[in-house]
């Protein structure tokens, strides 16, 4: 399976792109985490993405194109995966489409504004392995400590509301039209996001055919 999540940010991709990485067996590659991982690190890539990403901003496209065509050609994507976070543009889109990499389905997580400005509030993040958390809707089992590998939890610094509402601006202007693009070509799959992250990933199911 080859699937591309395609949501709001704080529209639960990460948490579904995780549930969905363990019901098929195959990788989740998550373009915001491959970022946070280079600041992280320092490297060329995160010195520029930073101060991208500490914005809202999006980080340009020839950037995160030559990114992903390392990342997808590594041994660990060859029986699929799940994109969580690209493609975010037309021109990213069409650089995947052009490439010989067959996408299965398109999934889109709908959420509406209200609720993501809400949600994105509460979250936290692994600062070892970049899980996600909710403070109210999915909470580890320790406060303040990740489930899965014991690292500290953190609010993203793209969290803050002056960059969530940034961020959103951008989802509907640049990323919003990939569902047209994707619907045209018969590829989109829509699941309504519920409040429980079981619900969704049940409904996400539901839309696949599985
Ligand atoms: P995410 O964790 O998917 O919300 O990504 C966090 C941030 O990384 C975004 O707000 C962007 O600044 C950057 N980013 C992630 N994926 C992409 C992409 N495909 N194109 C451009 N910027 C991206």
């Amino acid at each position: 399976m080859r699937i591309i999540i395609l949501a709001a940010p704080g529209a639960g991709k990460g948490t579904q792109a995780e549930k969905l990485s363990q019901h098929y067996g195959i990788p989740t590659i998550s373009t915001g985490s491959i970022l946070r991982r280079n600041i992280q690190e320092g490297t060329e890539l995160g010195k520029l993405a930073k101060q991208y990403i500490d914005g809202g901003n999006l980080i340009p496209d020839d950037v995160m194109i030559d990114v992903m065509k390392d990342r997808l050609a590594q041994p660990d994507c060859e029986h699929g995966f799940i994109l969580d976070g690209f493609p975010r543009t037309l021109t990213q889109a069409e650089a995947l489409s052009a490439s010989d990499i067959v996408i299965d389905a398109v999934l889109n997580i709908d959420v509406a504004d209200e609720k993501i400005i809400h949600r994105l509030g509460g979250r936290v993040e692994c600062s070892k392995c970049g899980s996600t958390y909710h403070k109210e809707y999915n909470k580890p089992k320790r406060d303040g400590i990740c489930d899965r590998c014991g690292g500290a939890l953190v609010t993203r610094a793209d969290d803050k509301p002056e960059t969530i509402q940034s961020r959103l601006d951008i989802y509907h202007q640049t990323t919003e039209p990939l569902l047209a693009y994707y619907k045209e070509k018969g590829m989109l799959r829509t699941a309504q996001g519920q409040e429980e992250v079981a619900d969704t990933t049940a409904e996400v199911l539901r839309v696949l055919g599985d």
